[in-house]
């Protein structure tokens, strides 16, 4: 019919054949020379499009954008997949490529990003857990890696270095600490050998370790470490250590749970020239022994 002619060429197309029934058309595109299957609706009621073509401009706008387009998304035919500048394979909408290639919106790379927060993190002594719980976009769920505790802090306050741990107290720019050990003598007599740290060791001892202040207690060593993350990494070292090499001499929490308010990193008392020794070696050459 003349006036299915005219659509076709109106829209782009030539008119090859009639095809499968009296429905249907093969059309060719006058662009690329693609032939393509369309119903004689379509033709009429609105614009064919040649997938060759379509592809093209994919391609095309997918480059604009500073991206390599890969392929449509098989589950959702508004995406596509495609290849960003960092190499890392995205997922985005359609629009969004031409929304990026029109200079509208900035690309971002979430695999990028994500590495680039995670090292920020780390640099801080912090790893990035996920996105905050409770959903502020400035704030990220972070663990600390010297003491496992995990909480929330502003992404700012990580970067800039203004933390505070809420279970170790430790901050940064980190302040001065302590390795210690402490002889306790039990009201049984038995004598048992405590390591620990703390930036204050007598204001740990006095006010936080001993349930009965008359309990004899000796400081044995404290050896100053330039930084709190320090003393803590250390200290978990040194336990995992005698731990591990001693296992016979780890007192059981009952034995002390009564006089001295912690859950563990007590020894018997045989342990403690082991214990110096390590500590010793730590303190060198800026020792502050005895006390
Ligand atoms: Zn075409
Ligand atoms: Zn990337
Ligand atoms: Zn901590």
């Amino acid at each position: 019919m003349p006036h299915w002619i005219e659509a076709a060429r109106d829209k782009g197309y030539d008119i090859v054949a009639r095809i499968i029934d009296r429905f249907h058309l093969a059309l060719r595109c006058q662009h690329c020379g693609e032939l393509i299957k369309v119903r004689l609706f379509t033709l009429i009621s609105a614009q064919p499009l040649c997938s060759v073509c379509t592809q093209k401009q994919w391609v095309l706008t997918a480059q604009a954008a500073g991206l390599i387009f890969l392929k449509r998304c098989p589950d959702n035919r508004h995406y596509a997949f495609y290849e960003a500048a960092c190499g890392h394979k995205i997922r985005r909408q359609f629009e969004f490529a031409e929304r990026v290639a029109a200079g509208k919106t900035d690309l971002r790379c979430d695999i990028c990003h994500k590495e680039t927060e995670m090292r920020e993190a780390a640099a801080r002594g912090w790893e990035l857990i996920g996105p905050d719980p409770e959903s502020d976009p400035n704030y990220r769920h972070y663990r600390h890696s010297d003491c496992g505790h995990e909480q929330r802090i502003a992404r700012a306050n990580l970067q800039t270095g203004r933390i505070s741990c809420g279970a170790c107290g430790e901050q940064w720019p980190a302040a001065p600490s302590y390795l210690y050990a402490i002889q306790f003598t039990l009201p049984n007599s038995r004598e048992l050998v405590k390591l620990g740290y703390s930036n204050n060791p007598e204001s740990r001892l006095y006010h936080q370790l001993l349930r009965d202040t008359d309990m004899p207690c000796e400081f044995l060593r404290k050896v100053s470490v330039n930084s709190g993350q320090l003393a803590i990494r250390l200290e978990k070292r040194l336990h995992k250590k005698l731990r591990e090499s001693f296992p016979d001499a780890v007192v059981p929490h009952a034995v002390f749970a009564d006089q001295i308010k912690v859950k563990s990193e007590i020894y018997d008392i045989a342990m403690t020239p082991v214990i110096l020794a390590e500590l010793d070696a730590l303190a060198e050459p800026t020792s502050v022994s005895g006390s």
